[in-house]
């Protein structure tokens, strides 16, 4: 298979370890990503002067490959370790964690992770692809605004499952099967800030049995600021039977629970911002890292094959750029 150039749909770590791959290599990349960032889901909210994670809290390492490119990043000082206590709430009940991993987190946020991988990629941002076509045996893309990107010689895409689906159903159903397989779970997120620390003693904690499965004090983590601000994460069946609520309610009704885990209300938060993660995170996971047709030079990866969260999406991006370069 001969290729010049491959054209990769989103700037989420899978995207963009793919392209920095390829990069290496002397492929020329084009990204093309729907919103003005890069990270994806691995993201950091700008407020005012505080900023918040809303999207992915921290990471773990177990792959060796992965291991190394986060010792890169410790060097480098993208990423470090997040020392706060962290623990769970069983029905109101706190409990201690017998733990001894890492967790790292992106410093000063989870977003320069993928701000990092960027630095020397070409990525066209606020560019939603909503149509790709072949010809010539090259692929082109389309955005909303009915420009056109490419001709590319692969096409890649990165975006969550069904977004990827819609885009290739028509020139892989092989793909379009697989990709119908995969559920991904809604979560609202919402960012508390306080004028003062509140009185609460642990900086981060699974919730078990209530609507909140995860809340942490966001300024905890190195690099940020010292301005108290928490985020909480609604559970997977809470935010479903809620998906298409008003933020403001959402927000509100996460708040409320926030207060019931400590019996009442602390302190009153000076503002609350709620976000909607409709595709957070899958349910269940390909067994392969990426997929790849190589007659049709078209791929897909992200954390919703091999592997779930920041590393499996890491390898998944790796995976499917190997293959590129194992098939020129
Ligand atoms: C609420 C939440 C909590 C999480 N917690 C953790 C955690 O604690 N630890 C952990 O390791 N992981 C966590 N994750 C998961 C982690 O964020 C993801 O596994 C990882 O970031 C996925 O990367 P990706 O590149 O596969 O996909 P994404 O990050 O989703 O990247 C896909 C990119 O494609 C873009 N895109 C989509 N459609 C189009 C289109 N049509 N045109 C152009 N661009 C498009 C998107 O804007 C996005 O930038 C969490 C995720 C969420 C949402």
């Amino acid at each position: 298979m001969k290729y010049e150039n491959v054209g990769i749909i989103g700037a989420g770590i899978a995207g963009l370890v793919c392209a920095d791959r390829l990069r290496r290599e002397g492929v020329a990349v084009t990204i093309l990503e729907k919103s003005r960032g890069v990270g994806g889901r691995s993201a950091t909210r700008h407020l005012d002067e505080t900023s918040c994670d809303h999207g992915a809290q921290y990471f773990t390492v177990s792959d060796p490959l992965f291991a190394e490119r986060v010792a890169h990043w410790r060097d480098h000082g993208v990423v470090d370790i997040w020392q706060g206590r962290i623990v769970a709430i069983d029905s109101g009940v706190i409990r201690e964690l017998n733990e001894t991993r890492e967790r790292l987190v992106g410093t000063p946020g989870m977003n320069s992770i993928g701000k990092h991988l960027a630095l020397n990629l070409e990525v066209e941002n606020s560019t939603e692809i909503n149509r790709v076509e072949r010809s010539n045996e090259r692929w082109r893309a389309f955005d909303d605004e009915g420009q056109t990107y490419g001709p590319f010689d692969v096409l890649i895409s990165t975006a969550p499952p069904i977004q990827t689906r819609r885009l290739f159903t028509e020139w892989s159903p092989q793909f379009a099967e697989q990709l119908d397989s995969i559920e991904m779970l809604p979560c609202w997120s919402a960012i508390l800030r306080f004028d003062s620390r509140l009185p609460v003693d642990f900086d981060g904690a699974f919730v078990n049995g209530a609507p909140l499965s995860w809340i942490a004090r966001n300024n905890s983590k190195p690099g940020r600021g010292p301005s108290e601000c928490w985020l909480l994460h609604g559970s997977a069946a809470w935010s479903a039977v809620n998906v298409d609520r008003d933020p403001e309610e959402s927000g509100k009704a996460l708040v409320n629970e926030f207060w019931k885990l400590f019996g009442g209300e602390l302190v009153h938060p000076s503002s609350v911002t709620a976000h909607r993660w409709r595709y957070s995170i899958p349910r269940e996971v390909l067994p392969t890292r990426s997929l790849f047709d190589d007659q049709l030079q078209l791929g897909c990866a992200g954390d919703w094959c091999g592997g779930p969260r920041i590393e499996g999406a890491f390898l998944s991006g790796h995976a499917l750029a190997m293959s590129l370069l194992e098939a020129r």
